[in-house]
């Protein structure tokens, strides 16, 4: 059901974008942004960890280091942009400030925003794309959900880098925020968006995390998309972004977005059945389904060996976290070698990397004749 409201609102979106791009002197207009900054706009950029606190160990290197030079290339290019104020909660590496800190940091300075700079790791090093987090109190759900929205499009455009969704996390012990830096901004009556730019410990985003200038161009984007959001102009790098935020996708500040919504089951059902065997080319041919009522399909990976072990998961066909669309089910050709006697199994994640596996297609016999082998469809 949550996921249909998804669907809809994002038709609603389109059709009223198209109706915008076909009609450009008509009067009806997209919906309004929900955040009206007043005349002196102040932001406050937040990089993540700092001091003893070294965020994630896993990339190129430590994630304080990643997320400052990110958080000084976009205060430096939101500095160029007129009628902002920009503050950042540490400016060296050394320093350790609590996450209430960095909060109260913003109230003093009286902020409209405060964006946090972050890298993501997990586990397993084996997840890639972008996502942000945001409050699941409104308005500031509504908010970040606009924001969240209009980055992670500029991030697929620009570097390939797949949108993993706006998300919310819900407290352990309260109806508010898991993450301190978004419970105790909104507690100061302050909108606060995590931005996990991508993944710094797997192999999957490693093209996208090798260089400190790709750290920087990853800053400047924030900074662009923050200017968007507020609709501000630059005369200085000739860009005008004046009534651009009219134009952010739909959400309702007196409501949680159903686009946020925190999905903790795992997907239902993810299945495999064989559509054909080519013997001669040693050949399998699949059919993949897969559904999540209350969130979508978002990847999956693959194994041949019955799930010892997996190949670096990939995006479900059509998967779009953004808008909650995914293709029920997908073919899949796989080649194997001769000799080879395969046991297949998919494990299908949602956007809350939640998993179903599916069940297992095992070769009995081997690929090593013109005979097709014998399979099993547990
Ligand atoms: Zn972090």
């Amino acid at each position: 059901m949550k996921n249909m409201q998804k669907i809809f609102k994002g038709k609603i979106f389109i059709i009223t974008l198209v109706i915008l791009l076909i009609c450009p002197s008509f009067t009806v207009r997209a919906e309004e942004r929900v955040f009206h900054k007043d005349d002196d706009l102040v932001i406050v950029i937040d990089p993540g960890h700092g001091g003893t606190d070294t965020g994630t160990q896993g990339g190129r290197i430590q994630e304080r280091f990643m997320n400052l030079i990110t958080a000084q290339a976009l205060a430096a290019r939101l500095n160029m942009y007129e009628g902002v104020t920009v503050y950042m909660t540490r400016s060296d590496n050394d320093t350790t400030v609590s996450l209430t800190d960095r909060a109260k940091f913003a109230e003093s300075v009286d902020a409209d925003f405060i964006f946090s700079i972050h890298y993501n790791a997990c586990v397993l090093h084996d997840r890639f794309g972008i996502e942000t987090y945001t409050s699941r109190v409104a308005p500031y759900n509504a908010y970040g959900y606009q924001f969240g929205d209009l980055l992670m499009r500029k991030y697929s455009e620009l570097y390939g880098i797949f949108p993993r969704g706006v998300k919310t996390r819900k407290g352990l012990r309260t109806d508010g925020d898991y993450y301190t830096i978004i419970s105790a901004s909104i507690y100061r009556e302050i909108p606060a968006v995590i931005i996990e730019h991508c993944f710094a410990d797997g192999e999957v985003d490693a093209e996208h995390t090798m260089s400190d200038d790709q750290f920087r161009s990853y800053g400047e984007t924030d900074a662009d998309a923050i200017a968007e959001f507020f609709g501000l102009k630059s005369s200085l790098l000739g860009i005008d972004y004046t009534g651009y935020s009219d134009l952010l996708c739909y959400a309702d500040p007196s409501s949680f977005n159903d686009a946020t919504y925190e999905d903790r089951s795992a997907p239902e059902t993810v299945s495999i059945k064989v559509t054909s065997v080519d013997q001669f080319n040693n050949t399998v041919n699949i059919h993949v389904e897969g559904s999540d009522s209350d969130g979508m399909m978002l990847y999956y990976a693959l194994s041949t060996d019955g799930g010892w072990t997996w190949e670096n998961p990939v995006p479900w066909p059509g998967a779009d976290a953004l808008t909650g669309t995914y293709d029920q089910g997908f073919d899949l050709s796989l080649s194997f070698e001769s000799g080879d006697r395969p046991n297949i199994v998919i494990k299908g994640y949602n956007r809350y990397d939640g998993y179903t596996k599916s069940n297992q297609i095992t070769f009995i016999d081997r690929f090593n004749s013109n005979e097709i082998p014998l399979y099993r469809e547990g």
